[in-house]
């Protein structure tokens, strides 16, 4: 056993500058010592590549600016990451900074290093620390991509933030300040969550240390006053723990854990409890060798100590997302001082510190990839998760709960342990466990007791989620799920029903306006007719194009002019039989127009527009014998053609002829709304002789529409006539009984 005197191990060196020579001896030595095999040569390579590029830049500190990958690369060397990231490590400044381009790195070094220069160059543009909030926002975005796909870049990302903060005296204050609100906000929390203990305290301390220097310097003299008198109580606990662990079997070794300045800090501020109460605590760390030890370790403190109630964690068997297992006692030892003891295995305690760092590390070296997987597929789920947030809002708040909010630690009805987010509700719990769940979910049970949705489950809780088959996600589930996973799933869900609404409404508007033009909708089923479409409009499939139409981002007539040529496209416009010299009557749309009441023409008919002496103009029906008979001079009459908008619709009234029988009127007005159109109003008067008349009064938008209703018309058991009035009845009332004065009267008999 042996009393090591080593608190977190801290890299001090990092004054690489003061050392004129620069060269990367230390990084080199330290690689060939955790990795035998290494590619030292790709190494020095990428150093020589590095140190030309930046030939002539110097760090505001005045060093030369190699100074700063080299410094990076050493404390990825001191986590013990592999080769490539070293290289990269090396090279990361050279794209952003002496324009190397991305082309030649690929060429000489690969795309693995190549992709993690760049996801690391990408990141760095942004985080120039000089717009805070959106910037960094948007930085944290992209660092996720790229992690994402490569964990290592993040890694490279926080060493670099590392060194950064340990040279940031040479920065105006105002730099200085927004550095370590970021390094607080984003890059400590971040090197928690991947689990680096190491990196995360010193980024801390880092940002004391510039924040508030006072504080900084205050807490380190008293920390270092009390440490004689804390020696001697842990050197006397040391040798009550050996004595009675010497009759067993185990090896192990005990330090003491120097709390990092920081989070004495936070827990003065946040407890409002002054130094000396925080720091009473003596902080030790027990390590030894297997998994039981740990538990053998824990039973002899516990005998030897009173245990403080409900201070006992055991992270080994529920360990944290981040892979963090140790046990963790508080026991009452000598001078019946507290005393905070974690005790853990070796590569526990390896995991704890180094985080995704020792799983890369694992991987490279044995070769299995099982345990590390596992163990990290947390990152990408989590990024993942992010990314599909929708706004910067969103992704902030996500951000927040998901990446530094507190874990709770809840179980299923079948005791498998399930970590969310504290504040989590039901709804976060049942996505967790599947969408299928969350999706469905209606309700839950907590401790046996039924509970809303929106209840918030606590560490402890045993959470079981009541679903029905028919429960479906509602908008307001946003107002309390927690998660970015389940906010993403509720949200893609919304999404897709109402994207269900506007395909059926893009699709019911175009199938109309083909039909109107007399277009076979089958058409839209042909891709090589439909490719241009796409194209123009940057869609895929047909069901897309639908959406898109029922949202009103693309219009029919536009998906029409590309369907057709130009000519065909005129010809089916047999409605506007325009030629030359023709006005449309959109043109006309700074008078005042309107459809005469002798004719009511409808688009399809050809027209003629009246210039009246004071009612602006009136558009007859070119066949319209009111207008003939008016005999009205040449100069007054203009020729126009329709050309109308989209939605425009028009009243007309339909005359039925048909001999009177039961449900005559259901069936007739069944068949008319089943072409989709809208009836106004409709009379209906039987007669003597055993006939009856109808009139129906409804709206279409022009000549083919209203053939399109009386052709569907006419085959209706008993219909005899059926006739498009031109002249719309005064009273409806009084319609089937006068005979239309119209003399343009269209009939259409029956065969
Ligand atoms: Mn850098």
């Amino acid at each position: 056993m042996k009393v090591s005197e080593t608190p977190e191990t801290r890299s001090k060196d990092t004054e690489v500058a003061a050392s004129a020579s620069i060269s990367i001896d230390r990084v080199l030595g330290e690689l060939s010592v955790n990795y035998p095999q290494a590619d030292l040569n790709l190494i020095q390579q990428a150093f020589d590549l590095s140190r030309k590029a930046h030939e002539g830049q110097f760090r505001e500190s005045g060093e030369p600016y190699v100074v700063h990958p080299v410094a990076v690369a050493q404390i990825l060397a001191e986590l013990r990451m592999d080769c490539v990231t070293i290289a990269a490590a090396l090279l990361h400044d050279v794209v952003e900074d002496a324009g190397i381009e991305d082309r030649q790195l690929r060429h000489e070094f690969g795309d693995e290093i190549a992709f993690l220069v760049e996801g690391v160059t990408k990141v760095s543009r942004l985080v120039s620390d000089s717009s805070y909030e959106d910037e960094q926002l948007e930085s944290f975005r992209r660092l996720l991509v790229a992690t994402a796909k490569d964990q290592r870049t993040v890694l490279i990302k926080l060493a670099d933030r590392l060194h950064n903060m340990r040279t940031l005296q040479y920065l105006s204050s105002d730099k200085r300040k927004l550095a370590c609100q970021s390094t607080l906000d984003i890059y400590a929390p971040l090197a928690h969550r991947m689990g680096i203990g190491r990196v995360k305290d010193e980024l801390e301390d880092l940002a004391l240390k510039f924040l508030h220097p006072d504080i900084y310097r205050d807490l380190k003299e008293k920390v270092a006053q009390k440490a004689p008198e804390r020696q001697i109580i842990i050197e006397q606990a040391s040798e009550v723990l050996r004595k009675t662990l010497q009759s067993e079997d185990l090896r192990f070794e005990i330090s003491k854990r120097v709390k990092h300045y920081y989070s004495i800090y936070r827990k003065m501020v946040t407890t409002h409890r002054s130094f000396d109460e925080i720091y009473d605590l003596l902080a030790l760390r027990i390590l030894t060798e297997k998994d039981s030890d740990c538990y053998l370790i824990l039973g002899k403190v516990h005998q030897l100590w009173k245990p403080l109630d409900g201070r006992f964690k055991d992270f080994i068997s529920v360990p944290k997302v981040n892979g963090y297992r140790s046990l963790h006692t508080t026991v009452v030892g000598p001078r019946s001082r507290l005393m905070e003891i974690q005790i853990r295995t070796h590569d526990m305690h390896n995991v704890a510190e180094n985080g995704i760092a020792a799983h890369w590390r694992y991987k490279r070296d044995q070769g299995t990839t099982t345990r590390v997987g596992d163990d990290t597929r947390w990152l990408g789920q989590f990024s993942q998760d992010l990314l599909e947030t929708v706004s910067p809002e969103e992704f902030m708040d996500s951000l927040k709960v998901d990446l530094f909010a507190e874990e709770i630690v809840v179980y299923t009805p079948n005791s498998d342990l399930i970590q969310l987010p504290r504040g989590s509700t039901i709804v976060d719990f049942a996505y967790k466990i599947h969408s299928e769940v969350g999706d469905h979910c209606r309700a839950g049970k907590v401790n046996g007791k039924f509970v809303p949705l929106s209840y918030v489950i606590q560490t402890g809780d045993r959470v079981e989620v009541i679903t029905k088959k028919e429960a479906r996600p509602s908008r307001d589930w946003l107002s309390f799920a927690k998660t970015a996973r389940a906010r993403n799933k509720i949200r893609k869900f919304l999404m897709q029903v109402e994207r269900g609404e506007l395909l059926e409404t893009g699709k019911a508007l175009l199938t109309r306006e083909l039909e109107r033009l007399r277009v076979p909708v089958k058409m839209l089923e042909d891709p090589e007719k439909m490719t241009r479409v796409f194209e123009d409009f940057h869609l895929r499939t047909l069901d897309e194009l639908y959406v898109s139409v029922g949202f009103g981002k693309v219009l029919t007539k536009h998906v029409i002019s590309r369907l057709l040529p130009k000519t065909q496209l005129f010809q089916k416009k047999q409605a506007s039989e325009a030629t030359p010299g023709m006005i449309p009557i959109r043109d006309i749309d700074g008078y005042s127009y309107r459809r005469a009441l002798c004719c009511n023409p409808l688009p399809g008919d050809p027209i003629v527009g009246f210039v009246t002496k004071n009612r602006g103009i009136s558009i007859h029906a070119k066949e319209c014998q009111s207008l003939a008979s008016a005999n009205v001079s040449e100069a007054r009459l203009l020729p126009l053609y329709w050309d109308r908008g989209e939605s425009e619709s028009f009243q007309v009234e339909i005359g039925v002829e048909a001999t009177d029988r039961e449900r005559l009127l259901s069936d007739i007005t069944s068949v008319i709304a089943s072409t989709g159109t809208n009836i106004r109003g409709s009379v209906a008067r039987s007669q003597d002789d055993g006939t009856a008349k109808l009139v129906f009064m409804m709206d279409v938008v022009d000549v083919d529409h209203v053939n399109r209703v009386i052709n569907r018309l006419i085959p209706i058991p008993g219909v005899k006539t059926v006739i498009r009035r031109t002249k719309p009845s005064r009273q409806l009332s009084d319609a089937a009984s006068t005979s239309p004065k119209g003399k343009r009267k269209r009939t259409h008999k029956k065969k």
